[in-house]
């Protein structure tokens, strides 16, 4: 069983209430192996939002209270993002996943880069909020471009 971004499955919770639909992923999730997850919306932001980025840090620093997750318009959602990734990480335990494959560079999702709070669309390296409770929770946490290639080669069909 998979976790997986809600917003790569066809399901409208992306910040401009769009979203994405991930063919292979969707394949999965009708055969039943995925769980939609929106972290931003399990910690009670709204749709459609601001966007937000983690400002100077990433996933682990607003974790450890370093750093602070902040809208478009200057609004703290850092409370907001770190209860949705305690929601996300009882989803997870709830279903016994071990895998999840997250939304590359979001502020909640992103895996190995996230954007770097500039809303400029850079990058620097680090994890999402949600992701790195994840990852310090034992769940090995892909983004849907990383397991683009997982899913060709079809090597983690079988654990599933
Ligand atoms: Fe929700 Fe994550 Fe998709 Fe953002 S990237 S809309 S938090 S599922």
């Amino acid at each position: 069983m998979y976790v997986v971004s809600a917003c790569l499955l066809g399901i409208s919770t992306r910040y401009d209430g769009g979203c994405f639909c991930h063919e292979k992923l969707m394949k999965l999730a009708e055969e039943g192996k995925v769980i939609p997850v929106c972290p931003e919306q399990l910690g009670g932001c709204p749709t459609p939002r601001d966007p937000c980025e983690i400002a100077g840090g990433d996933g682990g620093d607003v974790l450890d209270g370093r750093c602070a997750v902040i809208s478009w318009t200057g609004a703290d959602m850092t409370e907001k993002f770190i209860k949705g990734a305690y929601e996300t990480l009882k989803i997870a335990k709830a279903c016994g996943a071990k895998k999840a494959i997250l939304k590359a560079r979001s502020p909640s999702c992103g895996a190995g880069r996230i954007y770097d709070g500039t809303f400029s669309g850079k990058t620097i390296p680090g994890n999402g909020v949600a992701a790195e409770l994840l990852i310090r929770n034992g769940i090995e946490v892909y983004s849907e471009e990383t397991a683009a290639d997982i899913l060709e080669g079809d090597p983690l069909r079988p654990e599933i």
